[in-house]
């Protein structure tokens, strides 16, 4: 069975398949169905991201497509940078650069107030219909959709820490271990992390589907 991820990040690519990796899936990228461009997120929430992706790019592919939406929220912040996580200070602007963007923000506020979260939803699209059905004049074709979700508590250091992962895994200290995100393995992160987590009721969804195929 071939599932496309919708993603051209590579940091988010290679823990999916991290996850994915001893299922009997095909895993496909963008770029390996020719799909350039970016879906615009025009969503005001994670939800509604992953909705509009997971739709938009199984339409373009004609594949079960794997789509998600995360984030940083923090509470200092009103759940700033949210949905705007990967634009935050601007469009061109280096991971590196968005951190220290957040640090600068963050000037002042004392530890008990930098409380955060990562926050991940994933939604699955069929291409195929489940169903087809004529009601009345209308031909409609059932496309099974499924969604989960996942976060990552935490808080957000005073400094850049660690060189593992990407975005802002250097400034954010996971629960109370103390350590900064860019500390941990990536085996380790997909533990603990808002990706893993969802990713991991996604892997059971697929398990089940995988499973029907072959009956
Ligand atoms: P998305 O690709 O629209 O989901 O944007 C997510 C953005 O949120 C990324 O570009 C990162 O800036 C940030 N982000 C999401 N997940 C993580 C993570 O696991 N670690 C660090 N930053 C993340």
């Amino acid at each position: 069975m071939k599932l496309l991820i919708a993603t051209h990040n590579r940091g988010k690519l290679r823990e999916y398949q991290e996850i994915l990796d001893d299922l009997p899936l095909q895993l496909l990228t963008l770029d390996d169905v020719g799909i350039a461009d970016d879906v615009e997120e025009t969503g005001a929430t994670f939800e509604e991201n992953a909705f509009l992706k997971a739709i938009t790019y199984s339409e373009m592919s004609g594949l079960l497509t794997l789509a998600d939406d995360s984030g940083l929220e923090v509470d200092a912040l009103n759940g700033e940078p949210g949905v705007f996580s990967k634009r935050y200070a601007g469009d061109e602007k280096t991971d590196a650069e968005r951190n220290a963007y957040l640090l600068e923000k963050m000037r002042g506020v004392p530890r008990e107030k930098r409380t955060a979260r990562f926050r991940c939803v994933i939604v699955m699209q069929d291409a195929e219909p489940f169903e087809e059905m004529q009601m009345g004049k209308a031909h409609v074709r059932v496309l099974r959709v499924w969604k989960t979700e996942g976060t990552c508590k935490g808080e957000i250091a005073f400094e850049p820490r660690g060189t593992n992962g990407f975005g802002y895994d250097p400034i954010f200290i996971v629960g109370d271990t103390g350590k900064h995100l860019a500390e941990f393995s990536s085996e380790e992160k997909n533990k603990i992390s808002h990706r893993g987590r969802a990713a991991v009721k996604a892997r059971e969804i697929l398990q089940t589907l995988l499973r029907d195929v072959e009956m």
